[in-house]
């Protein structure tokens, strides 16, 4: 008969993670419909009673959004406009029943490459909070997701919360996702990008792309080009093709690889378009 354990502190399931294998539990979204079929054989260490893994909370220089944050949660909270993008995603995933009970931290730990949640933290300069029984660290979640359903995290560790920076601008955030329909679908591609705007210029702007790639990536070169460039409908003019040198868009039942190439670039331009519009 297979465990299943839902301590109601970290230190206890850290514990219990540290003496054998378990498997983590948060809202199930990812794990269960990845099983249907097979016998439940896993013990399990649900985390969804730990108080402390839940909510958000504004710090001096970083928001701290708790790894079981579910989706919901995440939409109805008061956040700056630096949060637009992370939940415009938030409300593509799934339907409501999945957005009540699918997590944040849940959908990086997956790590699927079609994981909405990644490219808007990614344009916020996440950083996740990784513990185990000997204490907590952070990783740049650019470096925590290291291939498909690959992530840095050890058997005995949990994440614990996304740690997003306070920039050193105004900011704001956008996302667009292309499906085969409107909702509750796998995404083709999706675009997220933050920009930091001073005086009507760009002083800073971060710019992800996902499901293009095995990890969801940034886009360095269109980055640079916009800074300094005037905030205005026209910004994403300045995304240009040869800026996605990052992705390798596959062919797949979605969509061929170049079709995803042309449509990372135009939902580039929309979101940035977007964005400019609004400084
Ligand atoms: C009908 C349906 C539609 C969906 N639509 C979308 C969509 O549009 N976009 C999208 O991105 N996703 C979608 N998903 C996937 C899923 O809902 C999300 O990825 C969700 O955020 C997963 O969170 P969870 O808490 O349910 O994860 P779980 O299923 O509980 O866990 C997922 C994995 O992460 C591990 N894990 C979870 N939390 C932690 C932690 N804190 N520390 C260590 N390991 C942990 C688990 O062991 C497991 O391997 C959909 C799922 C369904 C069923």
């Amino acid at each position: 008969m297979p465990a299943y354990l839902r301590p109601a502190s970290q230190s206890e399931a850290l514990a219990a993670l540290a003496q054998g294998r378990l498997t983590v539990l948060a809202g199930g979204t990812d794990y269960y419909p990845a099983r249907v079929g097979t016998p439940l054989a896993d013990d399990i260490l649900d985390i969804s009673a730990i108080a402390a893994l839940r909510g958000i909370r504004e710090d001096a220089d970083h928001w701290r959004i708790g790894a079981t944050t579910n989706w919901s949660e995440l939409i109805a909270a008061a956040l700056p406009p630096l949060f637009d993008g992370l939940k415009l995603a938030a409300g593509e995933i799934g339907g409501v029943q999945i957005q009540n009970a699918g997590t944040i931290g849940g959908n990086l730990c997956n790590a699927s490459p079609a994981a909405d949640g990644v490219p808007p933290l990614l344009a916020l300069d996440a950083r996740v909070e990784i513990a185990d029984t000997a204490g907590s660290t952070s990783v740049a979640l650019a470096d925590f997701i290291l291939g498909n359903r690959k992530t840095l995290l050890r058997p005995d560790q949990l994440l614990t919360a996304i740690l997003i920076p306070k920039p050193a601008h105004s900011a704001r955030s956008h996302f667009a996702k292309l499906g085969a329909r409107e909702y509750l679908v796998v995404s083709i591609v999706m675009v997220a990008a933050t920009l930091e705007i001073e005086a009507g210029r760009v002083r800073a702007a971060r710019i992800a792309v996902g499901a293009c790639s095995p990890v969801a990536r940034r886009l360095p070169l269109a980055e640079a080009a916009l800074i300094g460039q005037t905030c205005d409908a026209s910004l994403g003019a300045h995304a240009r093709p040869e800026h996605l040198s990052p992705l390798a868009p596959i062919d797949d039942v979605r969509a061929s690889g170049e079709y995803r190439r042309d449509a990372a670039l135009t939902l580039a331009r929309r979101v940035l378009n977007h964005l400019g519009a609004q400084a």
